[in-house]
């Protein structure tokens, strides 16, 4: 089938090698990069992007599930793959089969990965404040506990909470999370354990906190070129990071409705004037958010066609009136460049009240996705 027929995803493969190289020069000598490709690399495509990366000499990956990861083995990826998330125990042979690296999400579950007797390797998630997954920062009993326990541990890390913020709060709890992990990391080390990678960082812990220095660094949002917010100012500006990501439709049809008619579901959009409507084959099942009814505009040859009415959830309607270029079978761009004009994944999260990476993580699956 022709995979530009109706609505459809373009991945610049050569802009994701701009990022990694930015990457590599910001992050701290002898610093890993170990990218997070979870929720499908962010909708990009965790194949296409995963093959990519390994290309360019990355051997370590972070997913959110088992699932995740059984996947990216298929599509032939080598090297580390950390499933950050919790597997249940009646999938653990699978971690096995797919020599993944299971995250230790707190000590009950440690027992479970004992008890199982299967030799899979396992990072230890340690709270340094986030309350989210992970064996509390003071337990460091606990924590060591892990090796002698007989478990494999190849990796000890934490997780940034609101190192995205700027306000001397919200650095004055980054820099308490980065020491308690310092810590917890220098005692293990004190204990002669060391063969462990140790890693904090993910996109904003690395852009706002260059000072930091772990052996691995998981960058997710940032690496595709897209920041959560467009207001946001980090430390290292990211201005040379490049947006990987264009999602495109075709134009179904055409239609003209008169001043005061009304269109689409509920007849949300009214006419003011004589209007053209186009039909995009896009709705909400791509990921479409639905909050972006009567707001927003895509581009059609290089011109604004703003939103008009509901998004269907196969389609929605732009109001064409003043682009009398746009035709049948002609292309609209959601996301990315036309002609001089450009719309951010940053402006579209602004749009509907939402963040960069809630947008492109819930692209639809029948989306293709196709490199460039
Ligand atoms: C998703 C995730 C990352 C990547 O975060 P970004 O902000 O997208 O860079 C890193 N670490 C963990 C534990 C995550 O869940």
């Amino acid at each position: 089938m022709y995979k530009k027929g109706r609505a459809w995803i373009e991945i610049d493969l050569g802009k994701l090698e701009t990022n990694v190289a930015f990457f590599r020069r910001v992050l701290p000598e002898g610093c890993r990069m170990m990218p997070a490709v979870k929720a499908d690399a962010y909708g990009h495509g965790a194949h296409l992007i995963a093959e990519k990366l390994q290309k360019l000499g990355i051997s370590d990956f972070c997913v959110a599930s088992a699932g995740e990861g059984c996947q990216l083995r298929e599509a032939g990826i080598h090297g580390q793959i950390l499933v950050l998330g919790y597997t249940h125990p009646r999938d653990f042979e699978l971690l096995e089969t797919y020599h993944l690296t299971q995250t230790v999400v707190d000590s009950a579950y440690a027992g479970e990965l004992q008890a199982s007797g299967r030799p899979v390797c396992v990072h230890a998630a340690v709270d340094t404040g986030m309350h989210r997954l992970g064996m509390e920062w003071e337990r460091e009993g606990e924590i060591v506990k892990l090796w002698r326990r007989g478990l494999r541990v190849t990796g000890v890390y934490s997780h940034l909470c609101v190192a995205d913020g700027r306000s001397v709060e919200e650095e004055r709890f980054t820099e308490m999370q980065i020491a308690r992990f310092k810590q917890i990391t220098d005692r293990l080390r004190g204990a002669g354990i060391r063969e462990f990678a140790a890693h904090l960082q993910g996109s904003y812990g690395i852009l706002n906190y260059p000072g930091c220095s772990f052996d691995c660094a998981r960058p997710g949002i940032a690496l595709y070129g897209i920041l959560s917010r467009k207001a946001d100012r980090t430390r290292i500006p990211a201005g040379d990071l490049m947006p990987v990501l264009s999602l495109k439709a075709r134009i179904g049809c055409i239609r003209s409705v008169r001043e005061g008619e009304g269109a689409g579901y509920g007849l949300a959009f009214v006419a003011k004037r004589d209007t053209r409507l186009a039909v995009l084959s896009a709705g909400y099942a791509d990921g479409i958010p639905g909050c972006l009814a009567g707001r927003g505009y895509v581009l059609i040859r290089g011109r604004r066609a703003p939103v008009a009415g509901r998004i269907c959830m196969d389609q929605m309607l732009v109001d064409v009136t003043d682009i009398p270029e746009a035709e049948p079978a002609g292309e609209a761009v959601l996301i990315g460049s036309s002609g001089g004009e450009r719309i951010t994944v940053e402006q579209y999260a602004e749009w509907t009240g939402t963040i960069a990476n809630e947008i492109v993580s819930r692209l639809g699956d029948r989306l293709p996705r196709i490199a460039v």
